[in-house]
């Protein structure tokens, strides 16, 4: 840290040690203005690999600790849906189509009478 008496050139505060020794001091900022200024998604670009699709992958939006289990977006947001898709809802309702009895769906229904079983939904 470097030690000085500068102020923070937007709420004035007094910034008493700078990670940098500033060259121009009239445009300095205490940490708080620092962090309000900075784009709040930060990207890291390199060279990586999905290691689902093995795509090359330039940009992330994290710096990744480990990175043989980077994946690029597209599996990202599959694997997304389908953790979604596994959190099933357990129940008892019968197919409004077939009369059939639905013991989980992948929501939970607003409407319990019209709930269609997955053979009726794909139909
Ligand atoms: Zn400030
Ligand atoms: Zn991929
Ligand atoms: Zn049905």
């Amino acid at each position: 840290m470097v030690q000085g008496d500068w102020n923070c050139c937007e709420c004035n505060t007094d910034i008493k040690e700078l990670p940098f020794n500033p060259r121009n001091t009239d445009d300095l900022k205490c940490r708080e203005c620092m962090q309000k200024g900075r784009p709040e998604r930060e990207t890291f670009e390199g060279e990586w690999n999905c290691s689902k699709c093995n795509a090359d992958i330039t940009v992330l939006p994290f710096n990744p600790e480990d990175t043989s289990t980077i994946t690029c977006k597209e599996c990202y947001l599959k694997e997304k849906s389908e953790r979604r898709q596994s959190k099933m809802v357990e129940g008892e309702w019968t197919c409004k189509d077939c009369n059939g009895a639905i013991t989980s769906l992948p929501f939970n229904p607003r409407d319990p009478e019209s709930v269609a079983c997955r053979d009726c939904f794909a139909k």
